[in-house]
């Protein structure tokens, strides 16, 4: 058996990237979302475990220092990271595994891992994503401010992921998703182990 993908998929906040993952899990099997610990405050409606390991500055310093994750950032005054069991442990067994995390960790992890798809959220147009992020009432003004600067910031990096993929229809754009993923496991580099085998194969036609 092949080992899995993996799969970053990044976008501004207020992209939708939680409904779209969350989407996603429930339509199609093989893949595992992978679950971050953050030092952020939960939002209401979140669970520990569930949407994120929610922990103190000391205790996400002490994961660092023992090498337990595959990638940390800090974004608007927090620390988020990829625990690094979870991801391992799946690619083994075959799934796709998917980690929702912001561009320095993507870029992170493509430098790690070069055969990680690197997958990039937008809304239809940044007055959407404005919308969106004001409609979803869970954070305080000031916040959505540094969530829109950021998101300006973040733009400038968008070229160089391997797939753009616009969130205007949650289903079309859960079905484009899972196409793209699904493509990947096509590449001959990919499937290197039944390349070679059937190379040696058809060399046994040389003989005769
Ligand atoms: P939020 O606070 O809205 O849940 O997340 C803020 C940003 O942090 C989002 O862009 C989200 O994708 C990103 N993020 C979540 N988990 C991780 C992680 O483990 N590593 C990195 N680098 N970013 C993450």
């Amino acid at each position: 058996m092949n080992k899995g993908i993996l799969v970053v998929v990044s976008g501004f906040s207020g992209a939708g990237k939680g409904t779209l993952m969350k989407r996603l899990m429930e339509k199609y099997d093989n893949y595992a979302l992978s679950v971050s610990a953050t030092t952020r405050a939960p939002r209401e409606g979140e669970a520990h475990g569930r949407e994120y390991f929610f922990q103190t500055q000391e205790e996400f310093e002490k994961m660092i220092d023992h090498d337990e994750l595959v990638e940390y950032a800090r974004y608007v005054d927090h620390y988020y990271g990829t625990p690094k069991a979870y991801v391992e442990e799946q690619l083994e067994a075959g799934k796709d595994v998917i980690l929702e995390i912001e561009i320095q960790g993507a870029h992170k992890v493509k430098r790690k891992f070069p055969d990680t798809v690197l997958l990039f959220v937008t809304p239809p147009s940044a007055e959407e994503l404005r919308n969106r992020l004001e409609g979803r009432g869970t954070e305080p003004p000031e916040v959505i401010k540094s969530r829109l600067r950021r998101a300006n910031e973040e733009a400038e990096g968008m070229n160089s992921y391997d797939y753009l993929v616009i969130n205007d229809d949650l289903e079309e754009c859960v079905d484009t998703v899972h196409s793209i993923i699904q493509s990947e496991h096509y590449r001959p580099g990919r499937n290197q182990q039944f390349l070679n085998q059937i190379q040696q194969e058809l060399k046994v036609f040389m003989k005769s």
